[in-house]
């Protein structure tokens, strides 16, 4: 008898390997266990198909994602998965769980909140929040709040915003959502539009000026924001957006910049921001006026990134309507 690598403490047979010969996920839990397992026994093509096209691990160079993948396998050794926690609703779920392995004699442990997306019937592995280790801390109590993202192509990403008009109930259970969307999928910032609501909002974590990947702070809503002032300083840096998964481009900002915003409690408050949490906020300020970052690239530029922003949507709507 061989024991499932996923640790269920089942037999592989009566476990993950129908999965893996083609039988569906019942749910994102059981996609997760197959895809632990399929990490251990080097199944690179199951690692492949059952990632989200709007999964940030995506590739259409599948000849190196696979060797990447099964370099990772040969590389590790997958000593138990622990599932700290299992959260769906419609179809979307998460999955927190620690993976204890082994990078060559290194202890490689890291917990990962997993985000999965179900689309024509199927379940997908999206992206995670990634902690280095055991890390409890990444389940949260409470009911499952992310949204479903706008990609590329879906006509809520070029629409104008309509303004906020009331604070009522559902804007305040949007914006913790938003929140929710923003951490799940490991953002630093997460416009309305993007989780197809075409209102003037946002959400942004803030952050230090200074780098990008700083630690992150506390979490800010920005209604209706208007920006006041736009200094006469640029600089340049490299921007991603979750609704274009996969891109990145310079894209030149001003440095700093004066903000106008009512807050959840209706309160309109100014501030001045600079560096990052300037270029953080005009990114989101694009978006609830219908504009994505690729819109502020030369169009030289531009025309060099459609052939891939064409596959993007393609696959994406391919996957939709399975
Ligand atoms: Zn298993
Ligand atoms: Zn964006």
């Amino acid at each position: 008898m061989t024991r499932c690598p996923c640790t269920s403490g089942k037999e592989y047979a009566a476990c993950c390997k129908p999965l893996h010969e083609g039988r569906l996920a019942k749910d994102a839990l059981e996609l997760m266990r197959s895809r632990f397992s399929a990490y251990a026994l080097d199944l690179a093509d199951y690692i492949i198909a059952t990632t989200h096209p709007a999964s940030p691990h995506y590739s259409e160079d599948k000849f190196n994602w696979k060797r990447s993948v099964s370099r990772f396998s040969k590389n590790c050794s997958f000593q138990k998965l622990e599932v700290l926690e299992f959260k769906e609703k419609g179809s979307l779920a998460t999955v927190t769980f620690t993976a204890h392995i082994l990078e060559g004699n290194q202890d490689a442990t890291f917990t990962e909140k997993s985000l999965f997306e179900k689309m024509g019937g199927k379940w997908f592995y999206r992206s995670g929040q990634l902690r280095e280790g055991h890390a409890p801390n990444l389940a949260t109590e409470g009911q499952l709040k992310i949204l479903p993202l706008a990609y590329y192509g879906d006509a809520v990403l070029k629409k104008k915003g309509e303004p906020v008009l009331k604070i009522t109930e559902e804007i305040r259970k949007l914006a913790d959502e938003m929140i929710d969307t923003m951490d799940a999928c490991d953002g630093v910032g997460l416009a309305a539009p993007q989780v197809h609501h075409s209102v003037r909002m946002f959400v942004i974590r803030t952050l230090s000026n200074t780098e990008e990947n700083s630690e992150m702070g506390e979490a800010k809503v920005l209604i209706n924001p208007k920006i006041r002032q736009i200094g006469s300083e640029t600089w340049e840096a490299e921007e991603g957006c979750l609704s274009i998964p996969g891109f990145r481009s310079i894209v030149k900002r001003a440095k700093e910049i004066e903000v106008e915003y009512t807050n959840l409690d209706g309160k309109v408050i100014k501030e001045r921001a600079s560096g990052w949490l300037a270029r953080v906020i005009l990114h989101e300020n694009d978006h609830i006026d219908g504009v994505l970052f690729i819109d502020r690239l030369n169009l030289e530029e531009q025309k060099k990134l459609t052939p891939d922003l064409e596959k993007l949507k393609r696959r994406i709507h391919d996957h939709k309507t399975l």
